[in-house]
């Protein structure tokens, strides 16, 4: 199509992987994007479990307020890892960077901790895990979880409810748990978010995959990356607001492109 040798990659990926090679300190920032390769859908675009639960509808406020939700809220977590989703090749090529010592860390926006399952060791999750439940305390306000600092694997929710418990709570103080994700409504890790912000102010190059990048504090970190004089590349299947600001845009399926751009690495270093 474009003259190149048959299964050569594209100008973009092999810009990718010049860039990839030449850095000190790669950080990346991922988005639903990288999970949909995975089974796992955003929640954004039509079909899969978000059909029948909306994240939207369970606000911070109203799990507190009602055990329905609550209720709901764990049907909901479920049917999440009844997907039994499995870490795909963008994933692989992650960790493959980290083990090489060309990646400094992920942070991701995603909560099915399928960096970690890859076997990424140095992982940010700015929206907290769906693995993991915790105590949130009898009555938290504002949106401000005031457990008593119990944690558990998310399973434990699951078979509580299995026994017959319509309802669990803290085992320690009786407070409500929730899943360890920062629902809507919720405030946001602060410790996470500002070892997030830490970690994009000391690379210099941010490679986002599969961030539609539309919320705070995701939005913000192409520009504080710039900021800081690190170069931004965003590997995307569809346009996202902030491709102006990029130095280089890849446009295609995240397991795809880092595993070409990754390939490349060894090749275009000896060239
Ligand atoms: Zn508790």
């Amino acid at each position: 199509m474009s003259g190149l040798p048959e299964g050569s990659p594209s100008p973009s990926v092999q810009s990718l992987s010049r860039m990839l090679a030449g850095a000190e300190r790669v950080v990346a920032f991922t988005g639903a994007g990288i999970s949909t390769e995975s089974g796992i859908p955003d929640f954004r675009s039509p079909g899969g479990i978000w059909t029948r639960y909306d994240p939207r509808d369970f606000t911070f406020d109203r799990y507190v307020a009602d055990p329905e939700v609550r209720a709901n809220s764990w049907a909901m977590r479920r049917a999440f890892f009844a997907t039994h989703a499995r870490p795909n090749a963008a994933h692989q090529a992650l960790v493959e960077l980290e083990v090489a010592g060309r990646l400094a860390g992920v942070v991701t926006q995603n909560i099915d901790g399928l960096h970690q399952e890859a076997g990424s060791r140095h992982v940010i999750e700015i929206h907290g895990t769906a693995r993991e439940i915790t105590c949130i305390g009898a009555l938290p306000v504002d949106g401000a979880p005031d457990g008593c600092g119990f944690t558990a694997p998310h399973t434990w929710a699951l078979e509580q409810i299995d026994a017959g418990v319509e309802d669990p709570r803290c085992p320690d103080c009786g407070g409500l748990v929730k899943s360890a994700t920062i629902s809507f409504g919720q405030q946001m890790p602060l410790d996470a978010v500002r070892r997030a912000q830490a970690e994009v102010a000391a690379c210099d190059l941010l490679l986002v995959v599969g961030s539609s990048l539309q919320v705070y504090p995701a939005a913000a970190l192409p520009g504080e990356a710039r900021q800081h004089g690190a170069q931004v590349v965003i590997v995307n299947d569809e346009p996202t607001d902030l491709d102006g600001l990029a130095h280089l845009v890849v446009r295609g399926r995240a397991g795809e492109v880092l595993t070409a751009a990754v390939a490349g690495i060894g090749s275009d270093t000896l060239g």
